[in-house]
This record gives C-alpha cells, sequence and structure tokens, in this order.
C-alpha cells in the first residue's frame, strides 16, 4: 500500500509540473529573410528564389502553425530586378505590405533610392522598422523605433535593430555604432522574456557582437550573403545563436522555439534552412499577378530577349570586363574606356539575354543615398602621356581593366570613358591613382562629360544594336 501511495505522489507531483511547465512556456516559430535584393522572379540558372516563393512559406506556415513571427533583416532592395529599381523600391515596399512581415531592419540598401523612398517605405507600412542606430536629423518626419516589442501568445519579445555603421548616406541621415546595450538594458526594464536582435552588419560583425552584449537570445543577420545551414552557436557550443539565409530569396529560415516566460529563456527546438532554388515551394499566384502588374508597369520589355549568347560570360572574366568596356567606348564614341571588376555581379548565361539580365549583371549600386550609381558612366580627357601612364597602373592591377588603343601618342588628346567610382576618389583603389583628376577638379576644368547614363543602360543599348 505504501508503495501505491508513493507512486501516487510521485505521479501526481510529476504531472502537476508538466502542467506548471506547460504554462511556464510559450511556443513561438519565427521565419527570417535578408537580402531579398528586389528578387521578383526566380532565376534557377543563377540559383535565386523569389518573393513569390516567400509568400506562399509564409502563407503555409501561418495556416499551420498558431504564434508565427515574420522578420527580415534589411537589403530588401537594389541589385535584383528592373520593376524595384526603376520604381525606387515602391514594388518590393508594397510586396512586403502584401506579405505582412511582422518586423523589419533596414539594410544599407534600403536607404539608396533617396530620402522620399524611404519616408514612403517606413509611413504608410504595416511593418514597423526597429533600427537602434539610425540617426535622422531630416526634417521629414518617418517613423522607426529604437527598440520594439512583440506579444506572441503569452511571450513578451523584445527586438533590437542593427544596421551597418557609421555611415554617412547623406546630410542628415547617418548610422551609428553599434551601441546598442541600452536599448536592450531598457527592454529588460520593461519585463520583456526574450530578446532579440535583428541586425544588417554581416556575419563577422555578428560574431563579434555577441561578444559584446549581454541579456541577448538570438541574433537574426544579413549583409553578408553568408548562408548557414543550422545555428551557428560559437565554438563554446552554447554561445548565443546566430541565424542567417543567403540572399536574393534563395531560402527561408524557420526558427522553432519555445519561451519561458517565468524564466526569460528561449529554447530552439528546430532550425530549417527552407530552400527555394528547387521547385518544393512553388509561386504563390496571387503575389506572382502583382510582380507581373509591376513589370508591365516599370519595365514593359524588361524580360524580353534582345540578344542571343553562344557561351556563358563569366562574372569579372576578361570577357565581361571586355564588353563593358567596348559599350562604354562606343556610347560615348571615345579613344579608350577605363572599368573596375566590382560592379559586374553575375554571369551572362548562354542562350537568350534580355535587359534584365544585363541589370542584375551590371546594377545600379550606389554609395549615398539617392543619386547616381558607381557605375554611371562619365567621360574625360587627357593626354597621351598621361593615359600611357595609366595604362602600367591599370594593367598592374587584378581589380582594374583599360581598354586602349594599341598605340598612344603622348602628345595626342584622348578622350576616354570612366565610371563614377573613379572619379569619387572614395576609394582607396582609385584614390592613390594621380593621374585620375577627381570630380569636382575635372568639373572645375570643364573637363567632365556627363553621359545621364548607368553602365546598364549602355550595355543594353550597345547589345540591342547587334554589335
Ligand atoms: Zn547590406
Amino acid at each position: 500500500m505504501k508503495g501505491l501511495l508513493r507512486i501516487f505522489i510521485i505521479l501526481y507531483t510529476l504531472l502537476s509540473a508538466s502542467c506548471i511547465q506547460e504554462n511556464e512556456w510559450q511556443n513561438l516559430t519565427i521565419l527570417h529573410t535578408n537580402d531579398i535584393h528586389g528578387s521578383l522572379i526566380s532565376r534557377p540558372s543563377l540559383k535565386r528564389g523569389s518573393i513569390a516563393k516567400i509568400a506562399t512559406y509564409i502563407k503555409k506556415i501561418r495556416k499551420t502553425k498558431d504564434e508565427v513571427l515574420v522578420v527580415d533583416s534589411g537589403d530588401l532592395h537594389e541589385k535584383g530586378s528592373l520593376p524595384d529599381g526603376l520604381s525606387k523600391g515602391k514594388v518590393m515596399s508594397d510586396l512586403m505590405k502584401i506579405l505582412d512581415y511582422d518586423l523589419r531592419v533596414l539594410g544599407n540598401h534600403d536607404l539608396r533610392f533617396g530620402v522620399e523612398s524611404i519616408v514612403n517605405s517606413l509611413n504608410g507600412t504595416n511593418t514597423p522598422a526597429v533600427i537602434s542606430n539610425l540617426n535622422w536629423s531630416r526634417p521629414e518626419q518617418i517613423t522607426f523605433y529604437r527598440h520594439y516589442i512583440v506579444q506572441a501568445g503569452k511571450a513578451r519579445i523584445g527586438f533590437v535593430g542593427i544596421i551597418i555603421g557609421p555611415r554617412i548616406y547623406t546630410t542628415g541621415i547617418e548610422t551609428g555604432d553599434y551601441n546598442v546595450q541600452a536599448e536592450i538594458n531598457a527592454l529588460r526594464a520593461k519585463d520583456v522574456d526574450a530578446i532579440i536582435a535583428l541586425t544588417h552588419i554581416g556575419y563577422e560583425e555578428d560574431k563579434l557582437l555577441r561578444e559584446k552584449l549581454n541579456n541577448i537570445d538570438l541574433i537574426i543577420g544579413g549583409h553578408s550573403d553568408t548562408t548557414l545551414k543550422s545555428v551557428d552557436r560559437g565554438r563554446r557550443g552554447n554561445e548565443i545563436p546566430i541565424v542567417h539565409t543567403g540572399s536574393f530569396a534563395r531560402a527561408i529560415g524557420h526558427l522553432d522555439l519555445r519561451i519561458n516566460i517565468e524564466k526569460n529563456k528561449l529554447i530552439i527546438d528546430d532550425y530549417k534552412l527552407v530552400s527555394l532554388i528547387g521547385d518544393d515551394v512553388i509561386e504563390d499566384p496571387e503575389v506572382k499577378e502583382v510582380i507581373s502588374g509591376a513589370y508591365k508597369k516599370y519595365a514593359p520589355f524588361g524580360l524580353d530577349p534582345i540578344r542571343s549568347f553562344e557561351k556563358n560570360i563569366r562574372k569579372r572574366s576578361r570577357k565581361s570586363l571586355q564588353l563593358a568596356t567596348e559599350a562604354m567606348a562606343y556610347a560615348t564614341k571615345s579613344d579608350a574606356a577605363l572599368f573596375w571588376k566590382n560592379p559586374i555581379r553575375t554571369d551572362l548565361k548562354k542562350g537568350e539575354i534580355s535587359p534584365e539580365d544585363i541589370f542584375i549583371f551590371a546594377p545600379i549600386i550606389r554609395t549615398g543615398c539617392g543619386g547616381q550609381g558607381q557605375s554611371h558612366v562619365y567621360t574625360i580627357h587627357m593626354s597621351g602621356d598621361k593615359l600611357s601612364k595609366l595604362k602600367k597602373v591599370f594593367d598592374m592591377n587584378m581589380e582594374l581593366y583599360a581598354n586602349m588603343p594599341s598605340k598612344i601618342e603622348k602628345t595626342r588628346q584622348y578622350k576616354v570613358a570612366v565610371i563614377k567610382a573613379m572619379l569619387d576618389k572614395q576609394l582607396s583603389i582609385f584614390k592613390n591613382i594621380d593621374q585620375l583628376p577627381d570630380m569636382a577638379t575635372a568639373h572645375m576644368n570643364h573637363n567632365l562629360q556627363d553621359t545621364n547614363k548607368e553602365l546598364h543602360e549602355i550595355l543594353i543599348a550597345f547589345l540591342r544594336k547587334g554589335d
């Protein structure tokens, strides 16, 4: 009898303990994306997914799970499609509304389309932005949060957001250092059950961050295009977990969590990096419809073939640099063209090529907020003497490429096509080339002509011509 009673007591204690435990825990699923970069349509040859596939996965999980949070770690825009670029981000901002993300942090590329575009994307949206280190001192009003609390069932989850810095985007828009501990402390004081950082600073910086911050449970990162197939818990195996999904909608991250609301503890039960490259996840038909409307409105001929290639042109290969500089020289009627490998971002695959293929091969990459990209094309004039010195510098640097006449006469004047990044002189690679004038000097000496064209526009016209 005594034995039976003992078993009964043990069973009762176990049962009631599990009841209490049940009450203490809140289950939660977090879906996360980063660096989508305007990916509107799937591109299997470049192993890229699309926002329409992301939509399908989000819808599916929202239907099957009780508590789901969908978050983005920045760089929704630029590089990936013509309609996103030509609408100054409006297309992707509208899609984020349709997908109904719960929270986002901005990335550097989300601050590039100009002030009006940032105002539009932050105001009149259903997705709040958490950015702990954005310094906004412009007259335009925008809404963002230094820290943000989301109620998920019984759990209160605090978020901080960090964008890469310190950087100056334009007057009145700066990002500061990552001193976010104060925001974390403020969240703890508001009695949250867990704290998550949405970051857009890159994987290596995330690893440094987890050393620096106290009282934080999870880092959901972006910016470095890093694909982490599983949760990174550091060398010791018990450090603050970090997750990243790569870029261009290649995957969506799926975290199944438990949060203990008594002990403020976050446990990751399962993590999946769900591939969006194959046919496992199809494109959501409604979102696809919106996207085809965006092409009609902003880039009606964006996907029509303009040329067919028999072979692949590899990213940053000699062939790709030759193509870019030939187009630059042709369009500007210049004697020479100078180029840098960095603006070439993808292969041009064999077969039919559309304007959008050219755009993602040489996308607009802006360095400030609004305005021209780093491969906006200008022309300058210089003596043969200077030009032959430049040729030596360019031939010796693997990052640079010069398309020049075979014979250079020292006393003749030459017209030379260059890209904006060379005249900006912000990058050390160009800062040290004395023969290249800076933008202000070239302008002052009436030695600067703006083609008013980005490289991809020049390339599209050049390839359309059939040369
Ligand atoms: Zn970025």
